[in-house]
């Protein structure tokens, strides 16, 4: 089993989009740009919603059915870890091995001395094709990379062992995936990460790592642009050597997470891609539901009625919904439109302050983010707020469809071309 060039996670928290997703992809393909849809929901979106991996096979399946889509798909069991595994077992058929809360887990002394021996002929100024500086490798550099990420990695092979156990080797795509950490992984770093993964023998399809700069939630990419887009394009030669020296599957690739709206280095990463011919996992999770409450907002006055709910709701709640989520937002409260500012806007409004438009005027990332973290208000409305989107479907779909065509296929894999 092989991952595409190019695949999109496009998680749905509340399962209903899966048609507008895919259709999304289906006009990329008609332009002859095939991406594989990924629907990805991790335990703890599953936890709040009240969802199980079930629905979310049932509905990439609705959405294959309903479109006729003849290409390859998966459902994502999304930064699952050795508590959580089994119960996406039989749901799902790509796995995401959350192993970031081993790093840093001192490794047995001996498992690092056979490392260090192993990789010793790497102890260089190691000449990588596509990376014009030399990467310096020493041994005290080997050394502390698998104090720091071998516990992790034999974790993740112990994870990938139990699933293959179950499910049959061969029969799934794994993902090893170390972005939710504070520091993130330098290319050398990534070269013995990928090292090690081989030694485990996890025919890892995607990694994952954290990258240089803030990937905040539904906003765009804050940092230091050209120091990303170097980090990246070594990122992509250090994966080439990998799979060339260890043995690596072919198709292995990075995986962006919490890649949706990174507008300022979508055009670095096409630039790359292209430049090494490389493929391309980016997920995104939350973004879909954003585009549910615009087209909510715009299907007045029962749907805008729930939107302006929701967002009222959260401002009470503020430390509540964004606690889980502190490290990766940034909300000025000062700029948070009052619940009667909000209550006086009509449907324009309201899609206009949360839409990801920064030429638009009225877009406030500070409206969009809480909202961004507000999904738990609206499961908690339960069939209140899915039967809302189902009555308002067309509008709904047609905003989910061309937030993830035109602000994502179209910058990131279109110009990848
Ligand atoms: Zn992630």
């Amino acid at each position: 089993m092989i991952l595409e060039k190019y695949s999109f996670g496009i998680g749905d928290r509340f399962c209903h989009q899966g048609k507008a997703q895919l259709s999304a992809l289906m006009k990329a393909k008609e332009q002859g740009l095939s991406i594989t849809p990924v629907w990805n929901k991790s335990h703890r979106e599953h936890t709040i919603i009240g969802t199980v991996p079930a629905d979310t096979r049932r509905e990439a399946l609705d959405a294959v059915k309903a479109l006729q889509w003849d290409g390859p798909y998966f459902v994502d069991a999304d930064h699952i870890g050795p508590g959580n595994v089994d119960q996406f077992i039989e749901s799902s058929d790509f796995f995401t091995l959350d192993v970031a809360d081993f790093i840093a887990q001192p490794a047995d002394k001996a498992d690092v001395d056979t490392f260090v021996k192993k990789y010793g002929k790497y102890i260089s100024s190691l000449a990588i094709d596509g990376i014009e500086q030399n990467l310096e490798v020493t041994e005290e550099k080997i050394r502390a990379i698998a104090g720091k990420f071998l516990l992790a990695v034999k974790q993740a092979g112990g994870i990938y062992r139990h699933i293959a156990e179950a499910k049959g080797a061969g029969s799934f795509i794994t993902e090893v995936s170390m972005d939710e950490t504070d520091q993130p992984q330098t290319p050398v770093e990534m070269l013995f990460i990928l090292a090690a993964i081989a030694d485990e023998e996890i025919p890892a399809r995607t990694i994952a790592p954290k990258f240089t700069g803030l990937f905040n939630k539904g906003v765009d990419y804050v940092g230091d642009v050209s120091g990303f887009a170097k980090e990246f394009e070594e990122d992509l030669a250090v994966v080439n050597f990998a799979i060339k020296k260890f043995g690596l599957p072919e198709d292995l690739k990075l995986s962006i997470h919490s890649g949706s709206d990174k507008f300022s280095i979508y055009r670095p990463i096409a630039e790359a891609l292209k430049k090494f011919d490389a493929g391309l996992h980016i997920k995104t999770a939350g973004t879909t539901w954003l585009e549910e409450l615009i087209g909510l907002a715009m299907a007045a006055p029962d749907g805008l009625s729930i939107a302006k709910e929701v967002y009222v709701e959260a401002l009470v709640r503020f430390g509540e919904l964004c606690g889980p989520y502190e490290t990766v937002i940034d909300i000025d409260t000062a700029e948070l439109p009052t619940a009667e500012e909000v209550q006086k806007w009509d449907g324009q409004s309201f899609a206009s302050a949360l839409r990801h438009d920064q030429s638009c005027g009225q877009y406030n990332p500070n409206f969009r983010q809480l909202l961004h973290v507000a999904y738990k208000i609206a499961a908690e409305m339960g069939t209140r707020f899915t039967d809302a989107l189902d009555r308002h479907e067309d509008i709904i779909a047609q905003n989910v469809a061309e937030n993830i065509y035109e602000r994502h296929v179209r910058p990131v894999f279109m110009e990848a071309r």
